[in-house]
């Protein structure tokens, strides 16, 4: 499969703190995704990417990458929804087949669950889509 991804490269902040930042053909998407979900640079590593719960920094204060490029939008409260989906609903199916509880179980179960499982994975998720993005930006088209 030939990958035909290409993101307009463009320049690096001027005023960059320490020039860490490997260059984007050398940038491995797996440490990048696992720095992003733990909420950590996906350049240095340092614990600066969020300065709330699910706001963005505008860069890294350790290594200067400007952060504020990268923008998942929407993709984190997909991938939320697609994994808490595939968490849940097998979860729901199987105690209805095993008990058939009443429906106040079922809501007294499954909404605080389906409410803290996104809650939790929210900010793990945008964190990987992020340090995914800024893995994948301004590499060369593969021919
Ligand atoms: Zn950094």
């Amino acid at each position: 499969m030939v990958c035909r991804f290409t993101a307009t490269a463009r320049p690096a902040r001027a005023g960059g703190m320490s020039g860490q930042t490997p260059p984007a053909a050398d940038r491995d998407w797996v440490p990048a995704l696992m720095r992003g979900w733990a909420a950590r640079c996906p350049s240095c590593g340092s614990r600066t990417l969020f300065t709330a719960f699910l706001k963005m920094a505008p860069a890294c204060t350790a290594c200067g990458i400007d952060l504020q490029r990268f923008r998942a939008d929407d993709a984190p409260a997909y991938f939320v929804i697609f994994i808490v989906g595939h968490i849940v609903v097998p979860l729901v199916l199987l105690l209805e087949k095993l008990y058939e509880p009443a429906l106040w179980v079922h809501a007294v179960l499954w909404l605080p669950l389906s409410i803290g499982l996104s809650l939790w994975l929210l900010p793990r998720v945008k964190g990987a889509v992020i340090g995914v993005l800024w893995a994948l930006q301004g590499r060369p088209q593969d021919d």
